[in-house]
């Protein structure tokens, strides 16, 4: 069967269940706190983590490629944009259960379940009142920041498993470590699809825990920029941090375009307006070649490149 008939036969599907929901040619830039990002082939958002699994099903059932978008903090893609099905996470539901125990949908905004569970009384969290993104995402990533993280806190995630069943997995068996997951790892059809997550919690007095959620948001506005981005864009090297190396390589402010070095703290890359994923490009491989030749520390990629990235042609890194 040649490539149209497959793409028709799951456009006419997809279309079947989801109506005019299926969006094409969707720019991505309006999906990523970066602002950059060219469109999506297709674009569905799934309200329900049924509907997420459905889509996910579907997509490998007819051999699209696709890709799960959660809150777009941790990527950068491609001005050519995204071939295949991209499908957002936005089953958002968060319910306090028994006994410290809380269970958020992936679509659920990480910082949204930190306050429900400070509202709670419930403590463990509130390092993630600071960190944009989805549960998904933080669950993928270990996300993490002031000291805690999500492996802390996790108990149990809810996900799709490549052969397209619903498993729960126990935190204790997903690997993880400093921005690292065995889900991470695990790409194309081995890839797992988080749906939802359950998390075990401390009671706590409530005052207690807003105090110290309003000390770490306090803390990031003297600390980190203010413009679109994507947070840090390297992890920090073993017993270094990624900043104080580019800083101290001279380039903190530098420009490659709209995209600049954050002249607030050189881990972040800026979209000082209409930035695009090349510029952004180019002044990733300068930082990173730069710290290579003056220190002979890599600087490993926190953040996820998504569909083809090339280099700014024109501008030199
Ligand atoms: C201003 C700013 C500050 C930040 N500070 C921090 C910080 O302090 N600590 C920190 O750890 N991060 C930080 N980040 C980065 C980012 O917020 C986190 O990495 C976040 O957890 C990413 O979640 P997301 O939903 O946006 O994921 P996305 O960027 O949408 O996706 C990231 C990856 O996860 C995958 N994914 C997303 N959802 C799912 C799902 N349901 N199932 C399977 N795969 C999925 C995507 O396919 C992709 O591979 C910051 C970002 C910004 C913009």
């Amino acid at each position: 069967m040649s490539t149209a008939v497959v793409l028709d036969a799951f456009i006419t599907e997809i279309r079947h269940i989801f109506g005019e929901r299926l969006l094409a040619n969707e720019p991505l830039a309006r999906h990523t706190t970066f602002r950059i990002g060219g469109p999506a082939e297709w674009f569905l958002a799934a309200e329900t983590s049924e509907e997420l699994a459905q889509a996910v099903r579907l997509a490998k059932a007819h051999q699209i490629p696709f890709f799960i978008l959660g809150g777009g903090s941790n990527i950068l893609v491609a001005d050519a944009g995204v071939p295949g099905l991209v499908i957002a996470v936005r089953c958002r539901q968060v319910e306090v259960r028994s006994e410290g125990l809380v269970y958020a949908e992936a679509g659920a905004a990480l910082a949204g379940l930190a306050r429900t569970a400070i509202r709670a009384g419930l403590g463990g969290l509130e390092w993630a009142v600071s960190v944009p993104g989805t549960v998904g995402g933080a669950v993928i990533g270990n996300a993490g920041a002031h000291g805690g993280c999500m492996a802390d806190s996790l108990e149990t995630a809810i996900l799709l498993a490549p052969d397209g069943e619903v498993v729960r997995r126990p935190v204790d068996g997903l690997d993880y470590r400093y921005r690292h997951s065995r889900l991470k790892a695990q790409s194309g059809d081995e890839a797992y699809i988080v749906l939802a997550a359950e998390f075990r919690l401390s009671p706590a007095p409530v005052a207690e825990l807003e105090a110290r959620a309003e000390r770490f948001l306090a803390q990031r506005r003297a600390t980190q920029p203010t413009e679109a981005s994507v947070g840090s864009i390297f992890k920090n090297p073993p017993g270094d941090y990624a900043g104080r190396l580019i800083e101290a390589a001279g380039l903190k402010g530098h420009r490659v375009g709209q995209a600049q070095i954050s002249p607030v703290h050189a881990n972040f890359i800026v979209n000082l307006g209409g930035a695009t994923a090349a510029e952004v490009w180019n002044l990733i491989q300068l930082a990173r070649e730069t710290v290579r030749q003056r220190f002979g520390v890599y600087l490993e990629w926190e953040i996820l490149p998504v569909g083809e990235i090339a280099p700014h042609p024109t501008l030199s890194p």
